[in-house]
């Protein structure tokens, strides 16, 4: 079964702090998105991938178009927003579609092809971290209200991988909450979505230290290859 890859690259990045969005920030020689790019293409069945950028910048990128053999579209105000917009550019004969978060550059090959074989087998499947901590619920942010039992939960993470048709119908109805992954639309559909285990390597580059500890682990994957 072939997919295609929507690389959202469409954010602005408020928490990071820098003024270029972290997601095109230099990161050992490359820029961050690029990462996830040369992951994706190591997989022979990855048909298609398109990079979702904010608009402002899409003259700037296009030069990647031709380097990885890309498609290059515009992002929207949310990031669900820029996920429905590179869904309108998914080729007709694509029988499954992943998310990636350009924001998580440590993606491997192995990853990608865990999430493609459950997305093959149930429909469904995330990449998916189970919580470390002891977890504490919150109303306020000053006192707890209970404890959860952390065996039972898992922290979501790209790539997210659907049959075509369930993405597709679940982007086509009007979204009136930010949602924060694809899976929530799934979910709600009734859908099972099988958790995979991502490890913990396949973080989100969310502040400056997450930033220096992907530098770090992929200095060193280089060095290991
Ligand atoms: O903001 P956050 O780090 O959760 O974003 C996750 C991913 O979604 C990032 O790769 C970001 O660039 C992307 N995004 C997007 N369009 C938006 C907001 C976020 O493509 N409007």
């Amino acid at each position: 079964m072939n997919f295609a890859v929507i690389i959202v690259a469409g954010g602005v990045g408020k928490r990071f702090g820098s003024k270029e969005p972290k997601q095109f920030l230099l990161l050992n020689k490359k820029k961050m998105f690029e990462w996830s790019i040369i992951a994706f293409k190591k997989v022979k069945t990855c048909k298609q991938i398109i990079l979702v950028v904010p608009e402002y910048k899409l003259k700037e990128i296009q030069k990647y178009k031709k380097i990885y053999e890309i498609d290059i579209v515009s992002g929207g105000k949310e990031r669900y927003n820029s996920v429905q917009n590179g869904l309108k550019y998914v080729k007709n004969n694509i029988d499954i579609v992943a998310i990636h978060d350009a924001a998580r550059p440590l993606i491997t090959e192995n990853i990608i092809n865990e999430v493609l074989k459950s997305a093959i087998k149930y429909d469904c499947a995330i990449s998916a971290s189970m919580a470390r901590d002891t977890i504490k619920f919150s109303k306020n942010g000053k006192n707890i209200l209970k404890s959860i039992d952390r065996n039972n939960i898992w922290q979501a993470q790209t790539p997210q991988m659907f049959k075509t048709k369930i993405l597709k119908k679940v982007y086509s109805k009007k979204i009136s909450e930010n949602i924060t992954d694809d899976a929530q639309l799934v979910e709600r559909l009734g859908k099972k979505v099988m958790l995979v285990d991502g490890g913990y390597e396949n973080f989100k580059v969310t502040q400056p230290v997450d930033f220096m500890l992907a530098k770090y682990i992929l200095k060193n994957r280089d060095s290991a290859e």
